[in-house]
């Protein structure tokens, strides 16, 4: 399959202007204050009216509206994103319930992968249906599914860039035709691969990530962001009917500076996440485990996300280990965190430890049994979020342990 993408994010990212901080610091500096001072008071009818804003030659007003810290760090994403502007929140659920939200009203149907994250799923299977908005769930690895459940009163088209946990690959610019043909926005969900796949530049038009995961890294903060045309952002954050502003989830400003002192490394850390993990998917398959990974040439569709992935990044850092039936899940998550020290059982994901939970009855719980096994999601399926401590020799010697151990393999 030819190859879509030429972007470099981590190019893009370091090309954007540098804020620096007061007094010179060469980090940028931490506006706590909720509310801005105007020296003349003519300016905040101004503001209000849309007509003087931070972008428009005017100033702050307060920090649910624009705050300089958190502009700071929703400019480098969407430098990294490849799109016009971005909008931060304070978690990926409220970015993703926001976006969709302003795009949709009573009335309006939204296709989506049915493989997706379980919050997302229950959002658009329970909470939307409640306002009018229904949602027809298809295969994400079957493009054709999302035009022909395509109805009149179709708004959006809503996939992952790899869906969540069964990792099949979503063939954005397919659907990005399919959107552009029926004018439907196409709403891509990037917090698997950040800085590995780069949806707008394959068509998406607005990408929604979860920072919470591997762009902060640490897993010591949540917060979510909107990367779109400038006009979707603003009309999100308009005085009147903006979805963010006025359902108001605002990202703290301290953890915006967080999330932006790592941004530099982000990188360096997805290289080596996507390193891992295709060194231990590597070494499963050698020894018959049934591990799923799209960097695996084993992996249905891994042609496609060779065509989409940016030169250099790999393949992400998430890889699936079906052990068929839950009992046989545990029991292996339990050796490889109490017995061999190989990471934690914790949901989430993009941790520099490797992270490991069983999807089924945990992060894609709130997906109903009979629609988990439509999706291919099996009771026993273990999620890991590949990690970048110890040494990778180590890591592969104990999980090759491990599923030996539980009779994954002989
Ligand atoms: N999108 C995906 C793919 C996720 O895995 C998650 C959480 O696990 C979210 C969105 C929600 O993000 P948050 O927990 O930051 O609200």
């Amino acid at each position: 399959m030819k190859k879509m993408s030429l972007f470099n994010p981590e190019q893009a990212l370091w090309e954007t202007r540098r804020e620096f901080g007061e007094h010179g610091g060469v980090t940028p500096s931490i506006a706590r204050s909720s509310t801005f001072t105007v020296l003349d008071p003519g300016m905040m009818p101004k503001i209000f009216q849309g007509i003087r804003g931070p972008d428009k030659g005017g100033c702050f007003l307060y920090s649910r509206h624009f705050n300089p810290t958190v502009d700071v760090l929703a400019r480098y994403l969407s430098s990294m994103e490849g799109t016009e502007f971005a909008v931060c929140t304070a978690s990926g659920m409220s970015a993703i319930s926001c976006a969709l939200l302003q795009l949709c009203r009573t009335g309006d149907h939204i296709v989506s992968s049915d493989t997706i994250y379980g919050g997302t799923h229950a959002l658009l299977r329970k909470l939307l249906p409640e306002m009018g908005i229904t949602t027809t769930f298809v295969d994400p690895s079957d493009v054709e599914s999302f035009e022909k459940a395509v109805l009149p009163n179709t708004r959006v088209i809503y996939t992952e860039t790899i869906g969540n946990p069964t990792l099949k690959v979503a063939d954005i610019p397919r659907l990005s035709a399919i959107a552009k043909k029926r004018r439907l926005a196409l709403v891509v969900d990037n917090t698997f691969m950040p800085m590995v796949v780069t949806p707008a530049k394959l068509g998406a038009d607005i990408v929604v990530s979860s920072m919470t995961k591997f762009i902060n890294g640490g897993s010591d903060a949540l917060a979510g962001i909107i990367c779109a045309r400038r006009d979707f952002i603003y009309e999100l954050m308009d005085l009147h009917t903006g979805r963010i502003m006025l359902f108001g989830p605002t990202l703290d400003p301290r953890i915006a500076y967080d999330i932006i002192q790592r941004l530099p490394h982000l990188a360096l850390r997805m290289r080596e996440h996507s390193k891992r993990a295709l060194a231990i998917a590597e070494r499963l398959e050698e020894i018959g485990a049934p591990v799923c990974y799209p960097g695996l040439p084993s992996h249905p569709q891994h042609s496609l996300i060779q065509s989409m992935v940016n030169p250099e990044y790999g393949y992400g850092g998430i890889l699936t280990l079906d052990c068929g039936v839950i009992e046989k899940a545990e029991a292996l998550m339990s050796i490889l965190q109490n017995k061999e020290r190989f990471g934690f059982i914790a949901v989430s994901l993009g941790f520099y430890d490797t992270l490991m939970s069983c999807s089924g009855s945990s992060t894609s719980s709130e997906i109903p049994p009979e629609d988990q096994s439509k999706m291919g999601l099996s009771p026993g399926l273990v999620r890991l979020s590949v990690g970048y401590t110890g040494s990778l020799d180590a890591r592969l010697r104990q999980i090759e342990r491990a599923v030996r151990q539980v009779g994954l393999v002989s």
